[in-house]
């Protein structure tokens, strides 16, 4: 008898900024044998395109019209190595610096930009065997998926870990403006109209403030495991 095939399920990781949520998707991901998404890259490339079309002001004002007349001319899609594309351009070096971070959250409160991109998401994960994350993947992506993990951790511990990051890239950033960064986006992404940052009834929560990497992918895994992935 042939054994019964064992169905991929689908993945939704939600949570603030810089919980490590991207990291623990990418090594859930590979351990599954799933394709990774990272959807805060898709609206990081959305505000690239904004600003190098001009479409923020000297002080940040976004042009809301302009940008939403022109989102039918931006493409985006992952490399083999998951670096964002836009427009056929290589962007994952321009795309996490504080520049694309602080004005983000800003893009992402349009609804026409969420439509766009959720619409994207939902074609990308419509097979199942997929992580995402992000902040409205359980909610509004994939509200049907098998697993969705909440990420938290504390906003010191969470600055420490960002600071860390984009040093390590070079960029002069000092904590108190990478922390206001983080509570900034927190504010703005939890009290948005459209498609706010909440956790989603049927979710597993988890704050890694005093996790290693290894400890919080063992909990993920054990998760998946119950909820039909084959590890
Ligand atoms: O995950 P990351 O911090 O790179 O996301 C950048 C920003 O993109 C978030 O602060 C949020 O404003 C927005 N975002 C979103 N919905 C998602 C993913 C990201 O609104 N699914």
């Amino acid at each position: 008898m042939k054994p019964a095939r064992v169905k991929p399920i689908t993945i939704a990781i939600d949570g603030y900024s810089s919980t490590g949520k991207s990291t623990m998707a990418r090594a859930l991901a590979k351990k599954l044998n799933y394709k990774y998404i990272d959807t805060g890259a898709m609206y990081r490339g959305v505000t690239l395109f904004a600003l190098e079309n001009e479409f923020f002001n000297e002080v940040n004002t976004l042009n809301e019209e302009a940008l939403k007349a022109s989102l039918p001319k931006v493409e985006l899609r992952f490399s083999d190595q998951n670096e964002l594309i836009l427009n056929a351009r290589n962007v994952e070096g321009r795309i996490r610096g504080m520049e694309v971070s602080q004005r983000v959250s800003k893009v992402a409160a349009l609804a026409e930009v969420r439509t766009k991109l959720v619409a994207e998401q939902q074609a990308m994960g419509k097979e199942g065997g997929i992580v995402m994350d992000g902040r409205d993947i359980g909610t509004v992506v994939f509200p049907r998926a098998e697993l969705k993990i909440f990420m938290t951790a504390h906003p010191t511990i969470r600055a420490k870990r960002r600071l860390a990051e984009l040093q390590s890239r070079g960029e002069e950033v000092n904590f108190e403006e990478v922390l206001e960064n983080l509570e900034q986006r927190d504010h703005l992404d939890t009290t948005r109209a459209e498609s706010p940052l909440k956790q989603a009834e049927d979710v597993q929560v988890l704050d890694n403030s005093d996790l290693t990497e290894a400890e919080q992918l063992e909990i993920a895994l054990d998760w998946a495991k119950q909820r039909g992935a084959k590890v």
